[in-house]
């Protein structure tokens, strides 16, 4: 079969791989879509021989094409995507729910075999149905619970004011969730222009370009009292920072956004968590009990129901072969992008 291989930073290879061969609790799906994610661009970019041995991709769909021995309720034919962490199911943190912070997990597209290969091992417990999506749109539930696991956590915001910083796919499926959600204002902050146009599209009402306009100040002029919510989704330092500046009294932060750099904090500005009695919630991955959890069969319906269009932020499509140039439209930041999607 063929897979994309990591050669060296920056480089990828597709390489002809042993196709696959699902054991018990197991089947094997022909992968139809993969996208890109922010995280395997990092391991993409990282200095790290690793990252040349594991074939990367999580946000996958397929149709299932083999089924190991013990499988119940799935058959071949049937079409699927999958949450890819596969948690230890034995300790503390997996007994109490918490799949994310299980310490002996294995991951699919980072500690085994993933999807931009064109036949994939997966758990039969780890499998979702995708109704009559296409596998393009399937292949967004993995962001969209990246986005619903914090949000979930969330009290009702029905009239309340919300921002999101980083207008990437999370933050633009983050948007498109508030509104659903029956949001007032929706401000989305972003350094792109292009991507501040997609969040509009989204349904963010008040846009903010922070290398223009500090967020602090569109906020002040354009909020009652503040964000209720912040969700921050860019990993940016700034944007860390300027979440904590416009979140209003007791109002809660939501943090998402993986960051790559130091952030430096005044003493005023990180007082503020304890001045006006913020909430600062981390979020990591995507699961609660029953594993994998409601993140995902909430993903699938709020597509399935019109609540979440995923179909513009699908800005680029290629197929496997070509992979390189998909990592390449990244890299170069050339054009307006979102998420890039690769075909099989
Ligand atoms: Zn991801
Ligand atoms: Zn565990």
């Amino acid at each position: 079969m063929k897979a994309a291989l990591r050669n060296g930073i920056k480089k990828v290879d597709v390489i002809e791989m042993e196709k696959p061969e699902p054991q018990a609790n197991e089947v094997l799906i022909a992968v139809k879509s993969c996208g890109i994610c922010g995280s395997d661009i990092v391991r993409i970019q990282e200095d790290n021989p690793k990252w040349d041995k594991i074939v990367l991709g999580h946000e996958f769909a397929g149709e299932i094409v083999a089924v190991g021995e013990g499988v119940e309720g799935w058959n071949v034919g049937d079409r699927a995507s999958a949450a890819p962490l596969m948690p230890c199911m034995k300790c503390d943190k997996c007994a109490q729910g918490n799949y994310s912070l299980c310490k002996s997990y294995s991951f699919i597209g980072s500690r085994v075999q993933g999807a931009f290969g064109e036949f994939l091992r997966v758990p039969a417990r780890n499998l979702v149905a995708i109704g009559d999506l296409s596998y393009d749109q399937a292949a967004f539930i993995e962001p969209i619970t990246v986005c619903l696991h914090p949000i979930l956590r969330l009290e009702n915001l029905l009239g309340k004011d919300v921002v999101v910083t980083g207008a990437g796919t999370i933050g633009l499926l983050a948007i498109q969730i508030f509104k659903a959600m029956g949001c007032r204002e929706i401000v989305a902050s972003d350094i792109s222009d292009g991507k501040l146009e997609m969040a509009r599209a989204m349904g963010a009402t008040i846009v903010c370009n922070p290398m223009k306009e500090p967020l602090e100040e569109v906020c002040e002029r354009e909020l009652e009292d503040g964000a209720h919510v912040v969700f921050e989704s860019s990993g940016a330092a700034p944007a860390k920072i300027s979440a904590i500046n416009v979140a209003k009294g007791r109002g809660k932060i939501l943090l998402v956004g993986t960051s790559h750099a130091p952030i430096t904090f005044t003493g005023p500005e990180f007082e503020r968590i304890s001045r006006q009695e913020l909430e600062v919630i981390g979020s990591w991955m995507n699961y609660s009990a029953p594993f994998p959890g409601a993140e995902w069969t909430t993903a699938v319906w709020m597509m399935e129901a019109g609540l979440i269009n995923v179909d513009p932020l699908k800005t680029h499509t290629f197929p496997i072969e070509q992979i390189q140039d998909a990592y390449d439209v990244i890299y170069k930041n050339e054009e307006l992008w979102a998420k890039v999607m690769i075909n099989f």
